[in-house]
């Protein structure tokens, strides 16, 4: 049997014990599911502006106007879905043993000779968006980046009204960011 309106917002908030969640997520998903969550989330943001996909617990690719854009739930814009939110978080980088102490205390921490912390925190509302452990240097991962008119298109079965182009526009705004700076 489907899961009610009332097991989906227990589901999305973490409510939902063990147990439950297993039986939801292991069981073939009704046609209308994905809007049904949709439609949870857009009634609990409140916002006008259509959320095309959820990304994370804090996080929105929504359409606004022309544009679909990453998004806050506290309302902080990231910019265009295409390029990767996380280059315009406030990013905290743990690259000393007393940092990354304070995280794994004593024996446990990482050798920062050898490996990073980053944590993305959202401008407006301090939230922490994602936290990713990398070897040193190496480039900010791309966590996502769907290809929302093929799977409105081709998955749902309702295109979204304007397609735009799909293709990963971080590396157009690190070059344009890097000749700003040069
Ligand atoms: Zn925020």
């Amino acid at each position: 049997m489907a899961p009610g309106n009332d097991d989906l917002v227990a589901l999305i908030d973490g409510r939902l014990p063990a147990n439950e969640v297993r039986d939801i997520v292991s069981r073939p998903k009704e046609q209308d599911r994905f809007q049904r969550v949709l439609e949870i989330l857009q009634a609990r943001t409140g916002w006008t502006d259509r959320i095309l996909m959820p990304l994370s617990e804090h996080l929105y690719i929504v359409q606004k106007g022309a544009e679909r854009i990453v998004r806050c739930d506290c309302g902080h814009e990231f910019g265009d879905y295409r390029c990767n939110w996380k280059l315009r978080a406030h990013i905290l980088v743990r690259d000393d043993l007393e940092s990354l102490e304070q995280i794994y205390p004593g024996l446990s921490a990482p050798n920062p000779e050898l490996g990073e912390l980053r944590e993305f925190i959202c401008p407006d509302c301090a939230s922490l968006l994602k936290v990713e452990s990398v070897p040193c240097g190496y480039p900010v991962i791309f966590d996502a980046l769907p290809d929302l008119d093929g799977f409105y298109r081709e998955w749902l079965g309702t295109p979204l009204p304007d397609s735009g182009e799909f293709r990963d526009l971080t590396p157009e705004v690190l070059g344009d960011w890097g000749r700003t700076t040069a």
